[in-house]
């Protein structure tokens, strides 16, 4: 069958396997990966070689550290203010969905947050035009989430914020295309949508901004200190930094972020133009806004939608069922669902739709 959740999500199968296949015994280690030191030379390997091809995939210039963490995206909601603003000091929040909502709530406590745009007026339907934004100059750091997860809105440019930070939570986007790190001052992403195992965190983040990382937080809370340790400051969630380190060899494989962003166009506009052009299903969001990991859409009537579920659960298309503050449906093909899987999904809703009209 065809895997649609939104996360955690469906990993390459080829990553499945080989890590079945090592699952005992990794490497010469004669022990599983789990079960190994991670101060060890074969667990200190792997860390580099998944940091360096993170790098390698993103084009990560140098003067930015890229940290392995934990305690999943929403952990880094409460974790980003505390490192980066002082608790009188302006931080801008775009709000384009619940992600960027639950972000700004997190950080309340520890700055003075503004919402610089929103687009709830719109039900999340679109992005706010950045022409529209009403940004503090004296803020800590704008923050954006260029794919929000549940409504299916992306952003397709990189917003200027002029000299203010920018930070991104790109957990749902990372990977999915080409992303320029260096519009970015910090990117974070729970890692269980195109990275693997959640719980996992990576972040990218500018040199200098850890300059402003204040000393006395307990050090687990503080980024300069796990950026000075190499993301081992306490034993880091090594399964996950593994599972990581194999799917970034399978992207690179696939020809790396490029290859990903043409795949995954490719399977945006077959699903979004057979939906608008069913008459049948819709999809709310603004074109130009429209994401290409997570597409969510209605029926008719909300009373085919247990029918829906029900029918194509049977077919082997898994997990379509929208999020509980949308409704509807909701299929998100991020990375690892093949283009047949969004072929097999279209030809169900034609089949679906004929018979259920
Ligand atoms: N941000 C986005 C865009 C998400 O889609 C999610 C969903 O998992 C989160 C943050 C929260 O991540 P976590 O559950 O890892 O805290």
């Amino acid at each position: 069958g065809y895997n649609f959740s939104a996360g955690p999500a469906a990993l390459p199968e080829d990553v499945l396997r080989q890590a079945q296949a090592e699952l005992l015994e990794w490497g010469s280690a004669r022990a599983s990966v789990m079960e190994i030191s991670h101060r060890g030379k074969d667990f200190i390997a792997l860390a580099e070689q998944a940091e360096q091809d993170l790098r390698d995939l993103l084009a990560v210039p140098a003067n930015y550290k890229v940290l392995f963490l934990q305690g999943g995206a929403t952990q880094h909601f409460a974790q980003i203010p505390m490192n980066f603003a002082r608790r009188d000091q302006a931080v801008d929040y775009v709000l384009t969905g619940d992600w960027s909502e639950k972000a700004a709530k997190e950080a309340k406590p520890l700055a003075r947050v503004r919402i610089a745009a929103s687009a709830a007026d719109s039900n999340y339907a679109r992005i706010p035009a950045r022409a529209a934004w009403d940004l503090d100059p004296t803020a800590a750091y704008v923050h954006v989430t260029p794919n929000e997860t549940i409504r299916g809105v992306e952003f397709h440019e990189v917003p200027d914020t002029g000299a203010v930070p920018l930070f991104g939570d790109v957990s749902s986007t990372i990977l999915s295309r080409p992303l320029d790190v260096s519009k970015y001052a910090l990117l974070y992403a729970g890692a269980q949508k195109n990275i693997g195992p959640s719980g996992l965190v990576v972040m990218i983040v500018r040199d200098d901004l850890l300059e402003r990382c204040p000393r006395d937080l307990p050090k687990i809370f503080n980024y300069a200190e796990h950026a000075a340790q190499g993301s081992m400051l306490n034993t880091p969630n090594t399964w996950g930094w593994y599972l990581a380190g194999l799917v970034f060899k399978w992207v690179k494989a696939q020809g790396g972020v490029v290859a990903m962003a043409e795949h995954n166009r490719a399977k945006a506009q077959l699903l979004y133009g057979y939906i608008d052009g069913s008459g049948y299903y819709r999809n709310p969001v603004e074109k130009s806004a429209r994401s290409w990991m997570n597409v969510p859409f209605t029926l008719p009537r909300e009373d085919l939608d247990a029918k829906f579920l029900e029918e194509s659960e049977a077919a082997g298309l898994l997990a379509l069922k929208g999020h509980r503050a949308v409704g509807g449906m909701r299929a998100s093909i991020y990375n690892a669902m093949p283009l047949e899987g969004v072929q097999a999904l279209v030809d169900f809703m034609k089949d679906f739709a004929a018979r259920n009209g």
